[in-house]
């Protein structure tokens, strides 16, 4: 039994089952139980590891992309470079070590950071308190009035899902409730949906669909302030272009778990749906690579060159493996996928490949 356990067993039987969405942010941001609020999730202690956490490389290409594209546009001298959910501060840490020999880039940047964990936001301190960083809690309180040139890796997929299962032309919501007092999936009656109009066209009975509110809420307001300021968002994770099928999943001590067994002790995620980000920003444009071919593109091979001529022995090993887990298919490469979002007027940013 864990405490929070408790608690949500205790509502629903009073109030009734719970969305996946409420069950995912009660899980991962309770104020006294949750994942996200009492502990630190990333490396070799924690659940799951992620691209920076892999090696450097990751973030000086990305970084090397962003200023890239600030360049393409104009080199505007005051912008907001931000991140959300930077975890340990790594990525953040490479972007600004790759971009230091960028003329201007630097004097330029104001860090702002979205973070809502207390134990990470100190980490996150720890690793970029040089660099003067502002927290926010939420992305509507990122400045709406310079460019912003932004990064989130794996941030969407914490953000809370709702799944409906198709039924006719309307839609049963997958819910969490109990049997036998203890906790356990259902599902509602089915209900027409609007916001699932255009999926009635490729799914069919029984398909499951995901909806990210927060996710289209917090794309709209990236693309509205690069839409009328410029800059650029590159949004890294795991998912596809549209969603199918049940992606709902807990990780606890690197491995798979089951989301209902251990509430605010697990992270739960769910895939990216790329496309409902895209149609949420409409005032930007938005292309989407996957994540081994972006990092071929941005020359992640010359790269992983160069600092291996200065390892050997197990340093050397291990620097291999890590390139080959961020890039190959059977790895990160293909699975996770990178969008970016920009100005209609800006160059496509490296990486990227233009209108096919
Ligand atoms: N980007 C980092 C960490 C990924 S873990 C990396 O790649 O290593 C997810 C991050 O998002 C954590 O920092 C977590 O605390 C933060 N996070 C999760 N949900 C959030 C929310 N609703 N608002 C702001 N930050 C959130």
């Amino acid at each position: 039994m864990t405490a929070l356990r408790d608690i949500l067993v205790a509502q629903i039987a009073a109030q009734g089952p719970l969305t996946i969405a409420q069950y995912m942010t009660a899980c991962l941001l309770h104020p006294e139980h949750g994942y996200y609020t009492t502990r630190e999730p990333l490396g070799t202690a924690g659940d799951f590891t992620t691209a920076p956490e892999i090696s450097q490389m990751f973030g000086e290409l990305i970084g090397l992309a962003l200023a890239q594209s600030w360049l393409d546009q104009g080199a505007p001298g005051l912008i907001t470079l931000a991140e959300l959910g930077p975890g340990r501060g790594t990525l953040m840490a490479d972007i600004l070590r790759a971009t230091a020999g960028v003329p201007g880039f630097h004097s330029a940047a104001r860090l702002h950071l979205v973070e809502v964990s207390p134990v990470l936001r100190a980490r996150q301190a720890a690793a970029l308190g040089a660099f003067d960083p502002v927290w926010h809690d939420s992305v509507e309180a990122l400045p709406e009035d310079a460019p912003l040139f932004l990064v989130a890796n794996e941030f969407f997929d914490a953000l809370p899902v709702r799944q409906f299962l198709r039924d006719g032309r309307g839609w049963r919501e997958r819910v969490v409730g109990l049997r036998d007092g203890a906790l356990a999936f259902g599902q509602t009656d089915a209900l027409p949906n609007s916001a699932l109009a255009h999926r009635l066209a490729d799914t069919r009975d029984g398909d499951l669909v995901e909806t990210c509110a927060p996710a289209a809420t917090i794309a709209a307001a990236l693309g509205a302030r690069i839409a009328s300021h410029g800059g650029l968002a590159l949004v890294a994770d795991y998912g596809d272009w549209r969603s199918l099928g049940d992606t709902f999943q807990a990780v606890q001590g690197h491995a798979t778990a089951d989301p209902l067994a251990a509430p605010g002790l697990a992270d739960l995620t769910a895939h990216v749906d790329f496309e409902a980000l895209a149609r949420a920003a409409p005032c930007a444009h938005t292309r989407m690579a996957p994540q081994g071919e972006l990092l071929e593109r941005l020359g992640i091979t010359a790269r992983a060159q160069a600092l291996a001529t200065k390892l050997g022995g197990e340093a050397l090993n291990s620097h291999v493996a890590a390139h080959r887990r961020l890039t190959h298919p059977d790895e990160m490469g293909t699975l996770f996928k990178m969008l970016g979002l920009f100005p209609h007027s800006a160059p496509t940013p490296p990486g990227f490949l233009n209108d096919t």
